[in-house]
């Protein structure tokens, strides 16, 4: 019997505006950095805006999470608003010193950083890539007896978990 994978290193959720402006694409580009690199896992804002239930109850359930918008606009907040979401660890680049549309030396540095210094956002190790019992279905990755971790990340790059396969 396989046991629960990653139960104790559930990746922080991390949903970008990924908006169309200098600002918003910088929240996708840092969220697809920090996933990489282990710090979380980026996750869909649109299906979450379009109410999938499974999207909007994995986002409900989620102990950590981080939303990134790229301005006071702050659609991916609203768009968790709306979806009923209790939105947590909210970030606006605008308010970093970040342009919106002007681009600026490290800033995507200082966007990682600021996800990163919140507290209590991430668990850590690098994220598993099959996700607890609950999410396998939503996400359809991995048969359920196959507890962990030796496959690609989202840009193809081998990653490795501390869990164990049966
Ligand atoms: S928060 Fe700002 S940058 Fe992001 S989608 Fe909305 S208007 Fe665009």
């Amino acid at each position: 019997m396989a046991e629960e994978c990653c139960a104790s290193t559930v990746p922080t959720m991390i949903l970008a505006c990924a908006g169309g402006s200098y600002a918003g694409q910088l929240t996708n580009q840092a969220a697809v950095e920090l996933t990489r690199e282990g710090f979380g896992r980026l996750f869909c804002l649109a299906a979450i805006g379009a109410r999938l239930s499974g999207f909007v109850d994995s986002a409900k359930k989620v102990p950590q999470m981080v939303v990134l918008d790229g301005c006071e606009v702050a659609c991916a907040k609203k768009v968790l608003e709306q979806a009923g979401v209790p939105v947590r660890g909210h970030l606006v680049l605008t308010q970093l010193g970040i342009d919106k549309t002007k681009p600026g030396e490290e800033d995507l540095a200082r966007v990682k950083a600021a996800v990163q210094s919140l507290p209590g956002t991430f668990a850590s190790g690098p994220y598993c890539p099959y996700p607890p019992p609950e999410t396998i279905k939503l996400a359809q990755v991995g048969p359920p007896d196959v507890i962990c971790c030796e496959v690609a990340d989202i840009q193809g790059q081998p990653m490795t978990c501390a869990c164990q396969k049966t």
